[in-house]
């Protein structure tokens, strides 16, 4: 269809380069989280994740929560923030009509309260595996429910797993949903990384969010160490969601644009930093 996309980095966090690909660097090193901002001719803007915002240092103040701070030290300031951006370039977060979501951990549901007029899509089951756990347990699952805005439930509009078809885009090795029925964008179901992992599948870009971290490791087949598994979803999906996407990346027909990773993200056309 043409659409104009713009990125976005707000905020970033550290994490030990070995825990997100084999044979990486024990040394820390800097993660940047993607929003993608993607014009659609009649149903207006559409957000792609929505980044940190500070809510989250305020939310991990005390233990338990303090132990997500000091395994992911992010980074945000208030003029960093998707919002705060997107004002800078003129367009009000009221503009914003809908925000697709590829999973609820913080680095992709922090800005989701600046969007008071935003509807939120996202699987079904990305939502729903978390919203009855106790706090360790979402804890656990890197989900802090107060990153959300308070109607968030009455303004959803979640994708079922049984809206869900083979995508021929795709060689029929993912299923996703068309949001609009007009073929512009396909939620696609990139399971593993977390409950209802999704991407977002527009022109020749396929945004995958967390199906690996980065690019290189679909390039060179390192997936992510073997200790990372103990924080996923499940790690047989994961495996199978990493080789298809290793035979989309070879085809090279399309354009996979993980969410933090530094090397893909400076190939963006449109990208802001936060300043
Ligand atoms: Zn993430």
């Amino acid at each position: 269809m043409g659409l104009k996309a713009r990125y976005f980095v707000a905020g970033s966090c550290t994490h030990p380069e070995f825990s997100v690909i084999r044979g990486g660097r024990w040394g820390r090193r800097s993660f940047p989280a993607l929003v993608a901002l993607i014009e659609h001719p009649s149903q207006g803007w559409v957000l792609f994740d929505s980044g940190y915002s500070p809510a989250f240092h305020a939310l991990t103040a005390q233990m338990p929560w303090k132990l997500y701070a000091l395994l992911t030290r992010v980074s945000i300031k208030p003029d960093e923030t998707v919002a705060a951006q997107l004002r800078r370039i003129g367009i009000a977060p009221e503009a914003i009509r809908h925000v697709v979501l590829s999973h609820f951990h913080a680095d992709h549901i922090g800005g989701l309260a600046d969007f008071p007029q935003a509807r939120f899509s996202y699987l079904s089951e990305a939502y729903t595996a978390l919203k009855k756990l106790g706090s360790l347990r979402a804890l656990h699952a890197g989900f802090l429910k107060g990153l959300l805005p308070p109607d968030f439930e009455a303004r959803s509009l979640p994708v079922e797993a049984s809206q869900l078809e083979a995508l021929p885009e795709l060689d029929g090795l993912f299923r996703g949903h068309d949001l609009f029925g007009d073929g512009s964008l396909k939620l696609v179901a990139l399971p593993g990384h977390a409950a209802g992992h999704a991407g977002l599948l527009f022109d020749s870009t396929l945004l995958i969010a967390d199906a690996v971290w980065l690019k290189r490791s679909l390039d060179e087949d390192r997936p992510p160490n073997p200790l990372a598994r103990l924080v996923m979803d499940r790690s047989v999906d994961f495996d199978r969601t990493f080789a298809g996407l290793r035979r989309i990346a070879r085809q090279g027909r399309l354009a996979l644009v993980p969410s933090h990773c530094q090397e893909t993200l400076a190939t963006l056309p449109g990208l802001e930093r936060g300043r």
